[in-house]
């Protein structure tokens, strides 16, 4: 796919030099097209950097990296922990039983999961599905930056204490964090549980629905 990509880039860019005043497909597109094709094509960079990183050891360990995935043009970006066993094997972000969950949350907010764009804080799965560690972190936390940075969205919901408090740089619990206003690059990030934490506890789904109204309002401007 990266390399059908580059092939692309390199035929356009041949023949913008060759033939300068005939290429101008690229000006008929509406502009929220072409707006979200720069946006993939930056995003297919980053996905092959992250595919060569060596980082950290967690790159030995995992089946494969699980980059972002999702709506590139969103005003909703969901940030998790780290990838499972389930994303592992398939290389996409919340596919294993806490997705399943999530996309129900996203149904009751009435948004589908290819309306948002969902990431990790990590990109390579822990062993034993263990916490990533703070160096593990702070060496993949700029490609999660730069997926932000990239994708622009409004709205960030940070899933579970990980993410929240690495986002935050914070050390507070998420009971704490949830009663409080935040940004992070600019954008309105609300801390809520992870959904595993949800199947593990349901008392959390309570304050975890608060905060998806929240969302929705933010979301639809309601
Ligand atoms: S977790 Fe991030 S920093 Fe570590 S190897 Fe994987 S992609 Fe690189």
């Amino acid at each position: 796919m990266n390399n059908l990509n580059h092939e692309i880039r390199r035929y356009f860019q041949q023949q913008l030099e060759l033939y300068p005043e005939n290429v101008f497909l690229a000006d008929k597109k509406p502009k929220a097209e072409k707006k979200s094709m720069e946006k993939e094509n930056i995003l297919e960079d980053l996905y092959s950097r992250i595919g060569d990183c060596t980082s950290c050891a967690l790159a030995e360990k995992c089946n494969q990296k699980v980059p972002g995935h999702g709506k590139t043009d969103t005003r909703l970006m969901l940030i998790g922990e780290a990838p499972g066993r389930e994303e592992d094997k398939q290389g996409l972000p919340f596919v294993g039983k806490s997705g399943k969950l999530l996309d129900k949350i996203l149904a009751a907010i009435e948004l589908k999961r290819e309306q948002i764009y969902i990431s990790n804080i990590v990109k390579c799965r822990p062993p034993e599905n263990r916490n990533p560690r703070q160096e593990e972190i702070q060496k993949c936390i700029g490609f999660l930056q730069e997926e932000i940075e990239v994708v622009d969205p409004d709205i960030i919901v940070a899933l579970g204490l990980t993410a929240s408090r690495n986002l935050l740089n914070s050390d507070s619990s998420l009971k704490q964090l949830r009663q409080e206003d935040h940004t992070y690059q600019g954008k309105i990030l609300i801390p809520t549980y992870h959904p595993s934490a949800l199947l593990q506890n349901p008392s959390y789904k309570r304050p975890t629905w608060e905060d998806f109204k929240k969302v929705k309002k933010l979301y639809f401007g309601e």
